[in-house]
This record gives structure tokens, C-alpha cells and sequence, in this order.
């Protein structure tokens, strides 16, 4: 069933548990990690950002996902991932995406909390959620200079302001490939957490540890997000495919769906504590 980004995160914090969201570009990546979602009986998130709509438009996405979410047997998030202007957002809200991240963590503060108010008032006419991040996660390449941390004491205006229904935070992951694991900031995480009583997301997700996982949602994360490391999956399935000797892609497909669904399946029990 298609759920809103709230719908699905606030038992798991709750719970103390963990939602995986997967951004995907083909309708393959999308079925494989449903059906991970399926089989382990968990909500899942699909989303796709903003600086991959030159790989699968928005409308293209919105009409082989939803329909997907529509008649899974578990609740499925459909996200606009990092959104960085109204207008692309407001077009992902008008498409049927549940949930958006309007990205303006880069803003000073103040110029960040205005622009989400206003989204999240729009989004929840909408029955959408929205995701906002106080702080910066980096690309990994930029981590190793001044990485902006989420401030716990900056925490609970920005969320009563904004009503944003999840907030994403910067404590020492990064997007893309990792070159060491990160040291993240835990302590950061339980005064976020302790602060806010709304579901915390961490970005930055592939190549993280178990045990770093597992100390993060037990820190209060409630939502992990994955890119790079389910691409690199895919291609392992082609990668497969032609050692096996398949030179068709109608046949390298079934390798990719596998190895994207091995993937899911494996995060997504990590993430639920399964
Ligand atoms: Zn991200």
C-alpha cells in the first residue's frame, strides 16, 4: 500500500527500529527491493533525488513506482529525495509522491526554516510528508574539511517551526563511497532525538557497519538512506550475468532484480532488528 513518510517512520521510532529508504532508477531496482520489503514483512521507502532526474525523469519514476507502492502487501513510501527548489517539489507532490526532502541545508538557518514552513504546509494539504536536514551531510569527497553537525539546541525550534515530519541530521556520515567508516557522533544523535520526539534520518547510509548501524538506531535513527551502495549491487548483477555468460539483456535482468533484492533484503532485516 502507498503510505506517507510519517505513516511509516513514526512506529519504527516508537519502536526504536529502523525504515530503509533505497533510491532507485529503473523498475527493476523497484521491484527488487519490494519484494525484499515484501518477504520480511516491513514498510520500506523508495525514492529518486533531484540530481537524478537526468537518468529517470520524475514522471517516468511517479508512473512505474506508484502503482507498485499502490499493490504492495507492505506499506511503501514514494520520496522526492534531496529537492533543492519549491518548484521541483511542489511538482513531485502534484505527481503522487508521498513524501519530499526539500533540501536547503545548505541556507543559513533561518533562511532554511522559512522555505520548509512553507513547503510542509503545501505537502500536508497534500497528505505528503516532509523530510528537511538541519545541518550538512557532505559528499564523502567533502567530508574530510569542515563538516556542519547538526546542533542539538538549534533542534526543536527548527522542527516546531517548520513541522516538518522527519529531520535529517549531520553526525559524521557522508553521501557516496566511503574511504575509512565514519565515526559517528551518537551522543549528538540521543540529544536530537531526546529533543525533537519526531522520526531522525540518517543519509549516508552505504557502507556503514552493522555494529554502526545498530548503535545509530539505538541512538534514535529511525530512517537509513542508501544509494550508492544498491547501484553498486545492480551492477554486480550484470557484472554476473556477463561472466555467466549472458550477452542479452533480457536475460542480464533477472540477475540485476537478484542481486538488488539480496541487497534490500539484507539492510532492511538489519534495519527492522530481524
Ligand atoms: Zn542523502
Amino acid at each position: 500500500m502507498l503510505a506517507n513518510l510519517k505513516y511509516i517512520l513514526e512506529p519504527a521510532r516508537q519502536k526504536k527500529t529502523c525504515v530503509g529508504q533505497f533510491n532507485v532508477l529503473t523498475r527493476g531496482m523497484a521491484r527488487g527491493v519490494i519484494d525484499a520489503a515484501e518477504e520480511a514483512k516491513v514498510p520500506v521507502v523508495l525514492g529518486i533525488e533531484e540530481d537524478q532526474l537526468d537518468i529517470c525523469s520524475m514522471q517516468d519514476f511517479a508512473a512505474f513506482v506508484l502503482p507498485m507502492a499502490e499493490n504492495a502487501s507492505v506499506p511503501v513510501a514514494v520520496h522526492f529525495d534531496h529537492g533543492f527548489s519549491v518548484d521541483r517539489c511542489a511538482e513531485a507532490l502534484r505527481l503522487g509522491f508521498t513524501s519530499v526532502n526539500y533540501d536547503r541545508s545548505q541556507d543559513p538557518l533561518d533562511q532554511n526554516e522559512f522555505a520548509v514552513a512553507g513547503l510542509a504546509h503545501v505537502a500536508h494539504a497534500f497528505g505528503a510528508s516532509v523530510e528537511a536536514e538541519l545541518g550538512h551531510t557532505p559528499t564523502a569527497d567533502e567530508a574530510d574539511g569542515t563538516y556542519a553537525y547538526t546542533v542539538p539546541e538549534q533542534a526543536e525550534e527548527f522542527v516546531r517551526k517548520t513541522k516538518v515530519d522527519a529531520l535529517a541530521v549531520a553526525v559524521g556520515t557522508a553521501h557516496g563511497e566511503y574511504k575509512t567508516q565514519p565515526s559517528l557522533d551518537y551522543d549528538r544523535i540521543k540529544k536530537v532525538a531526546e529533543a525533537v520526539k519526531i522520526p531522525l534520518v540518517l543519509h549516508g547510509g552505504s557502507g556503514l557497519s552493522d555494529k554502526t548501524v545498530r548503535e545509530a538506531i539505538a541512538s534514535g535513527i529511525s530512517k537509513i538512506d542508501i544509494f550508492t551502495d544498491i547501484n553498486l549491487a545492480c551492477f554486480q548483477g550484470d557484472i554476473q550475468a556477463y561472466n555467466d555468460g549472458i550477452r542479452m539483456k533480457s536475460q542480464a535482468i533477472p540477475y540485476e532484480l537478484h542481486a538488488v533484492k539480496v541487497y534490500a533484503a539484507e539492510k532492511i532485516r538489519l534495519f527492522a532488528g530481524l
